[in-house]
């Protein structure tokens, strides 16, 4: 299910490093067990001991919260500088507006018995010279996601914020623009399941593209709150 820029002969030396690095238990199950999964994750060291390409310039801090049983997964992009510091994720504006999306409140996002949430990147990447966020770690996609969304058996509801998230999770709509998948989300929530649900990110970068389509306010958000609302009565 990984779509990323890693390349085959790249993944081999990831694996590897999951190894070696005892990041991936051995033997290998438990696996299958989501804690003990997470508690490799929130010990990996990957880009840092052996990154692709440059090496994170920080000590690594995956956010990821995520448990079996839940039915909702929200999967962005990667921590910014406050997700950083903070430790949890989207406790920042982008998080206020992708609440109100959804129609839930802190106490519900935050109740990780009934949603995860599985960036394609757990580590803050960085900043370029700018001052712009760095996209997703490409190490981090290959060497988890499979695994964490196996241990989600539960899964209804999979919210695909922003261009990497699709990528992942919608690869067959790779040739389409962010703005064709979102629009076309009736078609992708009918083919897919999980249910997968097509979003922008919530970030104010956004806000020219939302209000230059009002048809995601008018048609997909309500679509969206509706099945957050079922997911969550289960
Ligand atoms: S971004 Fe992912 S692969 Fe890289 S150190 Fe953090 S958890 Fe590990």
């Amino acid at each position: 299910m990984v779509r990323s820029r890693v390349q085959p002969s790249e993944r081999g030396a990831l694996n590897e490093a999951r190894r070696e690095g005892g990041w991936v238990g051995l033997p290998d199950p438990p696996d299958s067990e989501l804690g003990g999964l997470v508690g490799r994750i929130r010990r990996c060291r990957i880009c840092v001991e052996r990154p692709l390409g440059r090496p994170l310039p920080h000590e690594p801090r995956p956010v990821i919260r995520a448990a079996s049983g839940t039915r909702i997964a929200v999967c962005g992009q990667a921590p910014g500088t406050r997700v950083h510091a903070s430790g949890q994720p989207f406790t920042d504006p982008s998080g206020v507006r992708l609440r109100d999306w959804m129609g839930v409140d802190e106490a519900t996002f935050y109740d990780t018995s009934r949603i995860s949430v599985v960036p394609m990147g757990f580590c803050f990447p960085g900043q370029d010279a700018k001052g712009g966020d760095l996209p997703p770690r490409r190490e981090c996609a290959p060497a988890w996601h499979d695994d964490v969304f196996r241990a989600l058996p539960d899964l209804k509801l999979v919210l695909a914020v922003g261009l990497y998230a699709h990528a992942y999770h919608l690869p067959q709509w790779r040739r389409r623009s962010l703005t064709e998948r979102v629009a076309a989300f009736r078609e992708i929530m009918a083919q897919t399941n999980p249910v997968v649900v097509p979003l922008p990110h919530p970030s104010w970068r956004n806000n020219a593209w939302i209000r230059k389509y009002p048809w995601f306010s008018a048609d997909l958000l309500p679509v969206l709150r509706a099945r957050v609302a079922a997911a969550l009565e289960g």
